[in-house]
């Protein structure tokens, strides 16, 4: 006979019908599942996921060196200690993942290969009806009480790739990052690699020993923030002896305090920030390396992501002469390379062009409710979490300065006490509404292009849902504000409808 915890096991894998369906299974969707199953144990889960496997992200990215550029105590999820040193490769987090979906059981809610084409909302029945492709493009439609999606902010298929003149002359090959070749020969090769944020900088060190030479040629300078790649503190808490659940949360701490601290500072006195890190960099370049034009950005640090340099990979393999640096533009390719706007030629065999994402902040999905289309773009956010005139669903979008997993699990914790707030009040409808108060409130774009402002939200912000100029809002992208306001959300404001 079955016993009740096989019977569940059977239920979840194959039900039609769930209480909570969460959309994807990247280290969102992952740590989506394990607070439902810790927070609010009776409700019924299934996560759907479009490719063969867990790890969104960590998958689609092949790309020689991929790794973290944040932190793994503060990326890792806070349930669960992080025991390697700080930056992780792509395979080192999805053993991580690995590790919390067997540790907890998870596998028996999660269909793979599942890619979901519509969501549509009933108010009459009161549910989302879900339909999408399985296996070798077989329909299956699933309905759900809520939607949880947990599906990233960019197109996984296909990344950005700017159109250049002359692109079709070029003889050599163009590869983007996000679909790297894994047969690609780089041996004696001469390498471009266009961009200048975290990818760029990790391929061009892990490249620039197996190719003949790397240039990475970028438009404009990032900051780069050059450091071991250990914490000495977990270090020295470790030769103690200290529990690794105790290491875990310090060392978390002691981390997110130091990030506030500069990230205050950048706010506050960026030009003192800015020195400090040119100085870092001129530590690892030297006095005659031409920092003033390859490493001083025009924006304040802090507008854009910083990006972690492991032992200052990067900044050593530009000494060591490996890889070079040219700051300047495109004017066009060539059968041979690339024509820039200074005249100069960069002559190439294969040109990498990490120059970002497609922004697709719904995973695709056409969303409908009571049969009209959906544009999100026309909705306005609350807290970057729910939406005026969508019921029933909560997207995650991570922080984009801080690690983004720190939001998952405030999120998290969101989610699972709306949910036990809704039975508590009987109510099977929850929607996010303006209030009186609201209505003269401006309507702005999703994020103040002056506090953050990458290439893929400026191509994509009329995608995005508003923003107001209150808290209520927004997605302030401040981790250490949300630690202490999300946790006192009250569910009863009358921003909350409930049926
Ligand atoms: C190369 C790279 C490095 C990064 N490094 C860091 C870092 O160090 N620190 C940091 O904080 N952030 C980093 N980021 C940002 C990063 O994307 C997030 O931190 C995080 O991995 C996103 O996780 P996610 O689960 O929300 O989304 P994703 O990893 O994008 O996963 C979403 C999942 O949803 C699935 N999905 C989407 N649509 C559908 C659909 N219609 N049906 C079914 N399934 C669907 C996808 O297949 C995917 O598996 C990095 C991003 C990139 C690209």
């Amino acid at each position: 006979m079955a016993t009740q915890a096989q019977d569940r096991t059977h239920t979840e894998a194959t039900a039609s019908h769930v209480d909570v369906l969460i959309v994807g299974a990247g280290i969102s969707g992952i740590g989506a599942a394990w607070h439902l199953q810790h927070q609010t144990p009776q409700k019924c889960f299934a996560v759907l996921e479009a490719m063969d496997s867990f790890g969104g992200t960590w998958v689609t990215h092949k790309y020689p060196g991929i790794r973290s550029d944040s932190d793994l105590y503060t990326f890792g999820y806070r349930f669960k200690p992080w025991v390697g040193p700080p930056i992780a490769t792509a395979d080192e987090i999805r053993a991580y993942m690995r590790e919390v979906i067997e540790e907890n059981e998870l596998a028996r809610h999660i269909r793979y290969g599942h890619r979901i084409h519509s969501a549509s909302w009933s108010s009459a029945e009161k549910q989302w009806t879900i339909t999408g492709t399985k296996g070798e493009g077989e329909p299956f439609t699933v309905t759900a009480n809520f939607l949880w999606m947990c599906q990233g902010y960019y197109r996984h298929s296909q990344g950005y790739t700017p159109e250049w003149e002359g692109k079709d002359d070029f003889k050599g090959a163009i590869v983007h990052p996000q679909s790297w070749p894994s047969d690609l020969d780089l041996s004696g090769k001469r390498v471009v690699v266009i961009g200048s944020g975290a990818t760029a900088a990790t391929l061009v060190p892990a490249i620039a020993d197996k190719c003949a030479h790397v240039t990475l040629l970028q438009r404009s300078p990032t900051y780069f923030y050059p450091h071991p790649n250990s914490n000495e503190l977990a270090d020295r808490l470790r030769q103690l002896e200290v529990d690794e659940a105790i290491v875990h949360d310090i060392v978390r701490k002691s981390i997110l305090f130091d990030q506030a601290e500069i990230t205050r500072r950048a706010m506050e006195d960026p030009e003192s920030v800015k020195a400090e890190l040119l100085e870092a960099a001129r530590a690892y370049l030297g006095p005659d390396f031409d920092i003033d034009t390859h490493f001083t950005p025009r924006y304040r640090p802090w507008q854009q992501r910083l990006a972690f340099l492991p032992d200052g990979d990067l900044f050593q393999g530009l000494a060591a002469g490996k890889a070079s640096v040219v700051t300047d533009h495109i004017k066009r390719f060539t059968k041979t390379g690339i024509e820039l706007e200074s005249g100069n030629l960069l002559e190439a065999d294969i040109i990498v062009t990490a120059t970002g994402f497609n922004l697709c902040i719904t995973g695709d999905i056409e969303f409908e409710v009571d049969g009209k289309a959906v544009n999100f773009a026309d909705t306005v956010t609350y807290r970057g979490m729910m939406f005026t005139g969508v019921p029933n669903l909560v997207w995650i979008m991570g922080y984009f300065r801080a690690s983004w997993t720190l939001r998952v699990d405030l999120v998290a914790d969101f989610v699972c006490r709306l949910l036990d707030h809704m039975d508590a009040r009987g109510a099977k409808k929850v929607e996010v509404a303006l209030r009186p108060e609201d209505h003269n409130m401006p309507l702005l774009p999703w994020i103040d292009a002056d506090n953050f402002n990458p290439g893929y939200l400026q191509r994509g912000m009329h995608l995005l849902p508003k923003r107001g100029d209150k808290p209520e809002w927004m997605h302030n992208q401040d981790y250490w504000s949300e630690r202490a306001e999300l946790p006192l959300i009250d569910l009863d404001d009358p921003a909350f409808h409930y049926s």
